[in-house]
């Protein structure tokens, strides 16, 4: 056994190994191009509408998740069952095993962090339904559950629902109490705790630094400034009451937040202040960059097809093998 090679493994774990020592390399590649361009893309969509920038933005954050999982499966699999022979054991060396263990860690920390956060999530869902009270506020057409503590939030992944603290309906006027459900209804259609949960299982870097968390916090803070702005639709009497709203449940003091992967009217950390000086000086909707969406998605999906197109050639399959050969000892 050469030197740098530790360990012999047969057939199947060899590509289990190498397909995890990939989906890490190219990874960390990959996250380290958009962790250095993560502060000029946030500038650029400082430009756009906030809805648009929002969706950069997670694009952005799920992109070096997606190009690992795109190699791995469009090269990696593919070429290794194609062109390896199915010999007995091989040995595999130690930059393979390591990146292989490092793999499963970041990916470990963070389906253990979402399934935490979609447990946390459906045990309040269960608790505050169990305690709290089914009922319908002004005509929004979705139940919602009046409970005791908390703060107002939307729960729940695939079938969101509202919960509000009847201190919250108490202090709100109706105009107020409006504006604020106009806002979690625009979280629920966004499906905003859905790609919280996506964000809280995308991995990190490493295992124990996750690097992503300037692209993470902005893309809270411009959804945020998309459901105020759906809530509001340009309407400078819903813009003053969703922002009194805020004040008013600011003043009400800090609430317990159960799980990360539920939105609340005040999520903690959030600048209030902004969103509330948005409110006031209400500008006309924007939606001239919103027309570009479908432009965008269609020139991504050329993209992908170009690629794919150009992956699936036969002196690719030889050359990502080489590859892998030299990753494997
Ligand atoms: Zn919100």
């Amino acid at each position: 056994m050469p030197s740098g090679e530790i360990v012999t493994l047969p057939y199947p774990m060899r590509l289990l190994c190498l397909c995890l020592a990939a989906f890490f390399l190219v990874h960390l590649a990959v996250g380290l191009v958009v962790l250095a361009i993560q502060t000029a893309a946030v500038r650029m969509t400082e430009r756009a509408t906030p809805r648009s920038a929002a969706r950069w933005l997670l694009a952005l954050r799920l992109f070096p998740l997606a190009c690992s999982l795109f190699v791995v499966a469009t090269l990696c699999v593919p070429s290794y069952l194609w062109l390896e022979p199915e010999a007995t054991a091989e040995e595999v060396g130690f930059v393979c095993l390591l990146s292989a263990l490092l793999a499963v860690a970041v990916c470990g920390v963070s389906i253990a962090r979402g399934l935490r956060a979609g447990v946390q999530s459906v045990c309040y869902i269960n608790r505050c339904q169990r305690a709290g009270i089914r009922t319908r506020v002004l005509e929004d057409p979705s139940p919602a559950w009046v409970i005791e503590g908390g703060s107002l939030m939307l729960a729940g992944i695939m079938h969101p629902r509202i919960f509000i603290p009847r201190k919250v309906m108490s202090s709100l006027s109706a105009d107020q109490l409006g504006a604020a459900l106009r806002h979690e209804g625009a979280h629920r259609v966004s499906r905003d705790n859905l790609k919280r949960l996506l964000i809280l299982l995308a991995p990190g870097i490493f295992p124990f630094c996750r690097g992503f968390e300037t692209l993470e916090r902005h893309w809270a803070r411009f959804t945020e400034w998309a459901a105020d702005d759906r809530a509001v639709d340009g309407d400078t009497r819903r813009s003053l009451s969703l922002a009194a709203a805020l004040v008013r449940v600011a003043r009400l003091g800090p609430a317990s937040y159960p799980s990360p992967a539920i939105g609340s009217l005040l999520d903690p950390g959030r600048d209030l202040a902004a969103r509330v000086d948005r409110l006031l000086h209400l500008s006309p909707p924007a939606r001239k960059s919103e027309r570009r969406m479908p432009v965008a998605a269609a020139a991504a999906a050329l993209a992908v097809t170009g690629l794919l197109v150009v992956a699936l050639q036969p002196a690719t399959f030889y050359s990502v093998h080489r590859l892998l050969e030299h990753l494997i000892h």
